[in-house]
């Protein structure tokens, strides 16, 4: 999951950062409103947080300026500012949450996922698909209720496809939703991690979760509860 990080404090933009790559997560980061707006429609941004007050652009202008160029990622609203009115403002313009500050970064984190999932059509914390379950919330993910130990990146990983289960996801869109710009991207080294995720979800090869197409990508199987008793 790829998040788009606009903080003009850099002590409060850097704490951010930190957290969210400790969980996993691909960060690309600003504190200027005008690269903000450049970022959100050019990166391929999964979820926004947003500080309302910038320096050379607003915030709330930042958010329209992406719902225009019509950018729908979610976007989470950080402000200092409690006013009624603002967030009226932000909602309207197309905010999808607000957070005032001071904030709890678990908070932070907590909600992120929750625009995500629910931006990906998902109502519940729970993803599932036959015996293979995912809980974002304690980000526990069981197999046929046997909890299984993924590294961060191999739970983004998981996340990306089940969020997406039964769409073809190619290497360079997941590449993209996994990694910043600034990292250097090689699918021999996503094969390698989808390698090994699919160890670890299925060590006696019988599930078969995530299919490769060649040429086109992965898709994690919408239809595992019906291929066990088949
Ligand atoms: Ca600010």
């Amino acid at each position: 999951m790829r998040v788009l990080v606009v903080e003009d404090e850099d002590a409060l933009r850097e704490q951010l950062v930190g957290a969210l790559t400790a969980e996993g997560l691909a960060v690309d980061a600003t504190g200027s409103g005008e690269e903000a707006v450049f970022m959100g429609n050019e990166y391929p941004v999964d979820v926004a947080i947003l500080d309302l007050g910038l320096p050379d652009l607003d915030g709330l202008k930042v958010l329209g300026r992406w719902r225009a160029e019509g950018r729908l990622f979610p976007v989470l609203i950080l402000t200092a500012r409690s006013r009624w009115e603002q967030k009226v403002d932000g909602l309207e313009t197309g905010a999808d949450d607000y957070l005032t500050k001071p904030f709890h970064m678990a908070e932070v984190l907590a909600r992120l996922r929750a625009l995500v999932r629910r931006s990906a059509g998902w109502a519940s914390t729970l993803l599932e698909t036959g015996p293979l379950a995912m809980d974002t919330s304690s980000q526990m993910v069981t197999v046929a209720d046997k909890e299984v130990s993924l590294t961060a990146f191999e739970y983004r990983l998981l996340e990306y496809l089940m969020l997406h289960s039964g769409e073809v996801v190619s290497k360079a869109t997941l590449t993209e939703h996994l990694y910043n710009e600034d990292h250097d991207r090689d699918s021999n080294v996503l094969e390698v991690l989808v390698g090994r995720l699919r160890r670890k979800l299925d060590p006696d090869g019988k599930l078969k979760p995530i299919e490769t197409l060649r040429g086109r990508g992965y898709r994690l199987r919408a239809d595992l509860g019906r291929a066990g008793s088949a």
